[in-house]
């Protein structure tokens, strides 16, 4: 079985998580978290870092350490995880959703415009599936408008935009470590932020709001957002290790354009001056086919995962509005295996279940190919 992802633990992982129970360092307080947030705010290039439990709760900091709450709206893009919304809401906010762009399946800057009102406090980027956002735009409407910018990279760790990683732009970013993201802790994430004044409202924060001054003192609603040493101790074995993950995923992105090539399947676009991560290679078929092809690969022994469905028609959202190119995208993709060990003959067994599939199939739309674009990959 070829699952869609499994982490990638071959380094100094066992050892360092060992220190920590030898050591009996294993809750919130440890040498490794402070060495992992260093670490990491100097690997993006921010100047501050703070470690939370996981990438949803890093967003909900995030936002609380820049002040959204009651009364603002922020503008969020209906096509991504159900956190990006969710946390908004947790704020007290109101989430205003917007389209996506046709090829790269990013917001829509240009929605993001038309989607300002006098309410709007900020906007909530979402790099999918390893791809940046159109971060010129973007950053050019909030400060034309006056409007706060958070990045959630939960899937964009190593994503550059003109060469600067992604989480740098936004007045406040977010990561997630999960099991199945670019670096994990097993459950994880960071909150970045070039503003001092940022980082010590989201570390107030996250360790319940207590006085830095004064014992048990706690001048806020706070929370207990922290990470443990013993992740933090995972991370920083993982972050050793991220430049080898990023360019085993691109070689995998490589191998799966070079031999996708001439099948009715379209990937996700690069956008323009950006360098794409590849999180998760994601491709879009004919809607009608998805499912079936899905269906094929899981009992040719390969696990995909549809694109996400759009947030804004959840039950507990429900706005009935149309978002016609999120629908698209969200109904015909989705993704392949695309964890760092698997290497060529693996691609090359799974793409040709792909390609066995649209064998047998009749009906085929041939509208869509993948870019020939292998050559940027070359080896190494
Ligand atoms: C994974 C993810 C999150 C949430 O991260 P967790 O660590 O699972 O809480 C948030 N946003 C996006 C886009 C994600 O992919």
């Amino acid at each position: 079985m070829y699952p869609l992802y499994r982490p990638y633990l071959s380094g100094k992982e066992r050892q360092l998580v060992n220190e920590c129970l030898d050591s009996t360092w294993i809750s919130s307080r440890g040498e490794f978290i402070g060495k992992f947030e260093q670490q990491f705010a100097d690997y993006v290039g921010v100047r501050h870092a703070t470690t939370v439990s996981n990438g949803t709760v890093a967003l909900h900091l995030a936002m609380l350490a820049i002040g959204i709450g009651p009364g603002d709206e922020v503008i969020v893009p209906t096509l991504t995880y159900v956190a990006s919304v969710n946390t908004i809401v947790q704020t007290g906010a109101t989430p205003v959703f917007v389209d996506s762009v046709e090829s790269t399946w990013q917001a829509d800057p240009s929605a993001i415009e038309r989607a300002v009102t006098p309410r709007t406090k900020a906007v909530m980027v979402v790099h999918l599936y390893g791809a940046s956002c159109d971060m010129e735009a973007i950053s050019r409407i909030c400060k034309e408008r006056g409007l706060l910018l958070i990045e959630d990279c939960a899937e964009a760790l190593g994503t550059l935009y003109r060469g600067r990683h992604v989480g740098t732009f936004g007045d406040v970013s977010t990561f997630s470590f999960f099991g199945n993201k670019t670096i994990t802790t097993g459950e994880g994430g960071m909150v970045i932020s070039n503003s001092a004044d940022v980082h010590k409202k989201a570390y107030h924060l996250k360790t319940q709001a207590v006085s830095p001054t004064q014992e048990y003192w706690h001048d806020a609603v706070g929370y207990n957002y922290r990470m443990t040493n013993i992740c933090a101790a995972i991370g920083i074995a993982q972050l050793e290790q991220v430049d080898r993950i990023l360019r085993k995923k691109r070689q995998i992105a490589g191998w799966y354009d070079q031999y996708l090539a001439g099948l009715p399947v379209k990937r996700q676009a690069e956008p323009a001056h950006s360098t794409h991560s590849w999180w998760l290679y994601s491709v879009l078929v004919s809607q009608e086919l998805r499912d079936s092809l899905r269906q094929h690969l899981r009992r040719r022994s390969v696990e995909t995962r549809p694109l996400f469905p759009l947030v804004h028609a959840f039950p507990h959202y429900d706005t009935g509005q149309q978002f016609p190119v999120a629908q698209a995208i969200s109904k015909s993709g989705f993704n392949l295996p695309s964890y760092p060990d698997l290497n060529e003959a693996d691609i090359r067994i799974i793409t040709s279940r792909v390609r066995e599939f649209f064998e047998v199939t009749e009906s085929v739309d041939v509208d869509c190919e993948v870019p020939a674009s292998s050559k940027r990959y070359g080896v190494g």
